[in-house]
């Protein structure tokens, strides 16, 4: 069954969108874990959006969410997600919540996504689209997610989904032992993927992709003044 739904007069496949993106978007350019690729089939990037832009969702660019803030890329979502190498039992930290894309990729992967944003308004939405998919293993709270969450520390897996100046040692704290953080940092205009993953007590850094992010701002993160 085609699950195209009416936007103006043009009917759009969606599911056939969201195939082609997984196909050319993603797999194309080397994303190969398999859950993570099952995982972007079956999200439906379109309900994150916000109204008037659901024709562009499967697109290969981020889109505007209002505040000035966006929801990633499809690619970038993707690279980050199997740079965490999400597991079933995992809980996982996601500091940025914005559109709720990224936290919705993670719940289908792992047992539990605890989520900070710092905007009300995009908090408030991203549960409301959360709770209208079914997705109930996601756990929100509006807030600084630069120093972390302590509440529900070690966590597997930390994801940032927001520019930062260093990494915060607050995350390197509340990551479990073989647990992994995979963050943009550089400056506030151009960064670089960091995946660093804990032994024990002592921390390996890869570094991944360029990529442009919207400042993390807070107490580790960008003055927000
Ligand atoms: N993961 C998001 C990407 C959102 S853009 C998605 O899939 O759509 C980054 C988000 O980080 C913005 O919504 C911004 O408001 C938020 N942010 C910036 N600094 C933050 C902080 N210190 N704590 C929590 N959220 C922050």
């Amino acid at each position: 069954m085609a699950t195209g739904r009416e936007t103006g007069r043009v009917k759009i496949d969606y599911q056939k969108a969201r195939h082609r993106m997984v196909e050319t978007q993603l797999k194309a350019r080397g994303i190969t874990d398999e859950r993570v690729l099952q995982a972007f089939g079956k999200i439906a990037r379109h309900e994150f959006v916000d109204p008037g832009l659901e024709a562009q969702a499967y697109s290969d660019r981020a889109l505007p969410i209002g505040h000035g803030q966006t929801i990633s890329q499809p690619y970038m979502v993707a690279i980050m997600t199997q740079s965490l190498k999400p597991q079933p039992q995992d809980r996982v930290l996601e500091v940025g919540t914005g559109s709720g894309y990224q936290g919705a990729i993670l719940s289908v992967l792992v047992r539990s996504v605890y989520t900070i944003e710092r905007l009300e308004p995009l908090a408030r939405r991203s549960g409301e689209i959360f709770t209208r998919e079914g997705l109930t293993n996601i756990v929100q709270q509006i807030g600084d997610g630069s120093i972390g969450w302590a509440l529900h520390a070690p966590y597997d897996g930390i994801i940032v989904t927001a520019g930062s100046p260093r990494v915060p040692p607050q995350l390197l704290d509340q990551l479990a032992d073989g647990g992994r953080l995979v963050i943009p940092t550089g400056s506030s205009s151009s960064q670089v993927l960091k995946i660093v993953t804990r032994e024990g007590n002592s921390f390996r850094t890869e570094t991944s992709i360029p990529c442009i992010f919207v400042p993390l701002l807070g107490k580790e993160g960008w003055n927000s003044d």
